[in-house]
């Protein structure tokens, strides 16, 4: 199964307008059984388009972030049962532009876990940054991003999708160069083999309708987490082309 996944972070998007343009780029014959495709708006329109039966029997819907504590008193939070009472079905967590927010690898573990036992699938956000990149340390900081949940021998990772985001290639237009994203991405997957683990990985940082076939020909990629370009539904339905 593939996945291309549209986070449109806080962003003013026209949801109709977006529809509109995706459907007149992405007919009947373009349905791809084998690829999901996930749209992340913000909270609001999250609630209003999931519950529209005209939208969900096409899209999945997934949030773009979730607390990791329980429901109760933390102002402006959305909990888990949150996004089950709507019938969520994947949530982003990690995601670096939420990591420089304070969310740390404890934190994220929590949302996993959280989110794991109602059934939602995280989709967990790994990549390191250029300065790491530069002192060829990318192995080691991926690890470490991957520690804390690959000991929890209580959490069904095989229920999670990855995505390996390089931050100085996310937002920038330019993805990272086609060697270090199989460098990154053969790297998370023997980790993930040496704890058994089947790898549902995906790539984000830049991707566009232009290079999305050439990144998706990389072994082991499932699919993208897509930002800017999937703001726009005729360049989205463009990518999804490209499965
Ligand atoms: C992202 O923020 O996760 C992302 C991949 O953004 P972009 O596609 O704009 O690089």
């Amino acid at each position: 199964m593939k996945l291309l996944i549209a986070n449109w972070k806080m962003n003013l998007v026209d949801h109709q307008n977006w529809l509109s343009s995706f459907d007149s780029n992405f007919n009947k014959s373009h349905i791809n059984n084998s690829l999901k495709i996930i749209i992340c708006p913000n909270f609001l329109q999250l609630a209003d388009m999931s519950q529209k039966n005209s939208l969900s029997n096409r899209f999945i819907f997934g949030a773009q972030n979730v607390s990791e504590n329980p429901p109760g008193a933390y102002t402006g939070e959305i909990s888990v049962e949150h996004l089950l009472e709507i019938g969520i079905d994947y949530c982003i967590v990690g995601h670096s532009e939420r990591r420089a927010l304070g969310e740390t690898d404890f934190i994220v573990k929590d949302k996993v876990e959280k989110l794991l036992s109602k059934k939602i699938t995280p989709v967990i956000c790994i990549g390191e940054s250029f300065e790491i990149q530069k002192n060829n340390e990318t192995k080691t900081f991926l690890l470490s991003q991957l520690e804390l949940l690959l000991k929890d021998k209580n959490l069904n990772l095989n229920k999670c999708v990855f995505a390996y985001e390089p931050l100085w290639a996310i937002g920038k237009g330019i993805p990272a160069d086609l060697s270090t994203i199989k460098t990154s991405i053969s790297y998370i997957k023997k980790v993930f083999d040496e704890y058994n683990l089947s790898l549902t990985i995906l790539y984000g940082g830049s991707v566009n309708e232009k290079n999305s076939s050439e990144i998706l020909s990389v072994d082991h990629i499932s699919g993208f987490l897509v930002g800017n370009s999937s703001l726009d539904g005729k360049e989205f339905a463009n990518i999804a082309k490209n499965f």
